[in-house]
């Protein structure tokens, strides 16, 4: 394997951050061991899995002696959110080209959570309604910022290739090596999968330690299941090759569909009953978009005993990956103070 270190790179998440038990909601769920990898707490303007991305992605960008960074997401996105952040972090320019696209709509929805960091963190925001719209604003950008004598660094949405998922090849060794500080061994870790660099990149790092841990994607963003797992797989080649290791079997790809719900950012029950447990039971904040939907479909997969049964027998854990998302919350005002009242 290639050694990371090899990589560029800007240190600006909390790292490690903390891998913990969660004794309260595998008691109620009844999951014998049951771990949550505190990627919501990366520290950077609220952290959350794409502080580790970016620290190779501006790594590069600065390598390149780039002066700007287009980032690309949704209205509500939270790289976007820590894209401005770490731009303002090492004094860089941040314009954000974001897809009006979720068919999920209350007032707070256009004015709150991410948004609203958005502009406070300094970025400028264009917002555009169709891919059309995106593209001719992204060109936009790219002629403004040249013509000022600027260098562009353009981020794929979600921070999604083989430099962005770097991060999560670490985050994979920072899995092994505190699991076995404290003692028990990783069966499955679970997370929400979009732009899928997160899962892909911890695929890679488990298989470049040879460690036998199964990574379980909930698909939080496309319909169109194949077109998800393609481009996982896809991007799982990219870094296995980028970090000089032989290619991982199809059989270490793995995601669930069925919690996904209307499609994108429009809330299920399953993940208020998600996002309310957590709330509750162990005073973890979860996100309606991303890890409400990814948690929702831990609980439904152990409570079908397909997961993390005490017949397993082995004590080996399920760890949960938190991967941020919390500024979601207060843009989804409605859609949650509904939960409260049931
Ligand atoms: C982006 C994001 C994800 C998905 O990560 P990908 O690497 O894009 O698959 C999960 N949770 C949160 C909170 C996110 O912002």
């Amino acid at each position: 394997m290639k050694p990371i270190s090899d990589f560029p790179r800007i240190a600006m998440g909390h790292l490690p951050t903390p891998l913990e038990p969660m004794p309260r909601l595998g008691a109620e769920i009844d999951c014998a061991s049951l771990y949550i990898k505190r990627d919501d707490c990366t520290g950077l303007a609220i952290g959350g899995n794409k502080t580790r991305k970016l620290e190779f992605l501006v790594g590069e960008a600065l390598e390149q002696g780039a002066h700007t960074l287009l980032g690309f997401g949704a209205l509500q996105s939270n790289h976007a959110r820590q894209t401005a952040a770490a731009a303002a972090r090492v004094g860089m320019r941040c314009r954000l080209v974001l897809l009006d696209l979720v068919q999920y709509r209350e007032p707070a929805y256009d004015v709150s959570g991410n948004l609203l960091l958005d502009q406070l963190l300094g970025a400028d925001v264009q917002i555009a309604k169709n891919d059309t719209e995106a593209a001719a604003a992204a060109r936009r950008v790219m002629e403004e910022e040249s013509a000022a004598g600027r260098k562009v660094y353009v981020i794929p949405t979600g921070g999604s290739n083989a430099v962005g998922a770097l991060g999560y090849v670490e985050c994979a060794r920072e899995l092994i090596a505190q699991s076995e500080e404290l003692g028990f061994s990783i069966d499955t870790v679970i997370t929400g999968t979009s732009s899928a660099g997160t899962q892909a990149g911890l695929v890679a790092g488990f298989a470049a330690l040879g460690a036998e841990v199964r990574v379980l994607g909930i698909n939080v963003y496309k319909p169109d299941h194949a077109a998800l797992e393609a481009v996982l797989a896809g991007l799982v080649d990219e870094v296995t090759s980028k970090i000089e290791i032989p290619k991982v079997a199809k059989s270490a790809l793995q995601v669930r569909h069925e919690f996904l719900g209307d499609g994108y950012g429009i809330p299920t029950e399953g993940m208020h009953e998600a996002v309310g447990l957590l709330a509750r039971s162990e005073g973890i904040l979860l996100d309606p978009v991303y890890t409400g939907k990814a948690m929702a479909g831990l609980i439904t997969l152990v409570r079908d005993g397909e997961l993390g049964t005490r017949a397993d027998g082995d004590g080996r854990a399920i760890v949960f990956l938190h991967t941020g998302g919390t500024p979601g919350l207060f843009a989804y005002r409605d859609a949650l103070s509904r939960q409260e009242n049931d």
